[in-house]
């Protein structure tokens, strides 16, 4: 049984007859208000926050749309629409292809890379969220980086897919400020290498066919081992193993909330289902 806010919406358990009254009379909803059955969902995920002290989150491209973000793999996602897009974006072509790599560093220069992109207020809640003292992990499958540049400590934070704000040299493993490659790519170098031994350089990403770190997983199975309440937002829970951090919480206990636009594979695990524009939901949430 779905233990979200519709299936009580379809049992005709929500009665708001003042607030719908209210709403009617003094506040018209406009077309980026939530519904009512999604506000008694975000008052009820904000309870489970107040009550909460180790709260894992997992962020995915949904919360990061308000920025300007594209979405990868939703309806409308880039690689959806462009599948042979995907296809390119693996290390081996990366690695093998010069031009492949010259046309990457292109696109960064050109605006592709989201560098001047800001973080809105759904990172900046998490951000809150942190300094309440609620916050055990937040982990995200975004490249963006946002969440850092919102804040968000590096001890509380982990990047399962990498960052873009960085740069790393394949061989030696050197990381660094992406914004220094893309000057060297200013300024004429067409696909730059390490400057300590030569490497090919990349964004520190992980690719299709590079594999996330070990050590990040494990910080993350920890946190959704320990954590008394899971968070869910702005992901399909679609890409393993890193959705897995949600059945796991689940099994040792803690309830969870989901806020995602579309539908997800654990919706069922939910105790709480938002269907809510983010950056609006997030913030009432986490108080
Ligand atoms: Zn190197």
């Amino acid at each position: 049984m779905v233990a979200g806010e519709a299936a009580e919406a379809g049992g005709g358990r929500v009665s708001f007859p003042y607030i719908s009254i209210c709403f009617n009379i003094f506040s018209p909803p406009t077309g980026n208000s939530p519904t009512l059955v999604a506000m008694h969902a975000i008052e009820k995920a904000a309870a489970l926050v107040e009550d909460a002290r180790r709260i894992c989150v997992l962020t995915g491209a949904g919360i990061s749309t308000d920025s300007g973000i594209p979405d990868f793999r939703g309806p409308h996602g880039v690689w959806t629409k462009n599948p042979g897009a995907e296809r390119t974006a693996t290390i081996q072509t990366y690695v093998s292809d010069p031009q492949a790599r010259e046309r990457a560093w292109r696109r960064y220069i050109d605006g592709g890379m989201w560098t001047e992109r800001e973080p809105n207020a759904g990172h900046r809640a998490l951000v809150r969220l942190e300094a309440r003292g609620k916050l055990e992990m937040l982990i995200t499958q975004n490249v963006d980086g946002l969440h850092a540049r919102a804040g968000t400590s590096e001890d509380r934070l982990v990047e399962i897919h990498g960052t873009m704000a960085k740069a790393m040299c394949l061989s030696c493993g050197r990381r660094g400020p992406i914004g220094e490659v893309l000057e060297r790519v200013r300024a004429g170098e067409l696909d730059p290498h390490c400057l300590v031994c030569g490497g090919i350089v990349k964004a520190a990403t992980v690719s299709f066919g590079q594999t996330v770190a070990v050590e990040d997983l494990e910080r993350a199975e920890r946190a959704a081992t320990s954590c008394d309440l899971m968070m869910a937002v702005g992901t399909s829970l679609a890409v393993i193993p890193i959705a897995y951090v949600v059945p796991i919480a689940a099994r040792h206990g803690a309830p969870v909330i989901i806020l995602n636009a579309e539908p997800t594979p654990y919706d069922d695990m939910a105790s709480v289902l938002v269907s809510a524009g983010i950056s609006d939901a997030l913030p009432r949430i986490v108080g």
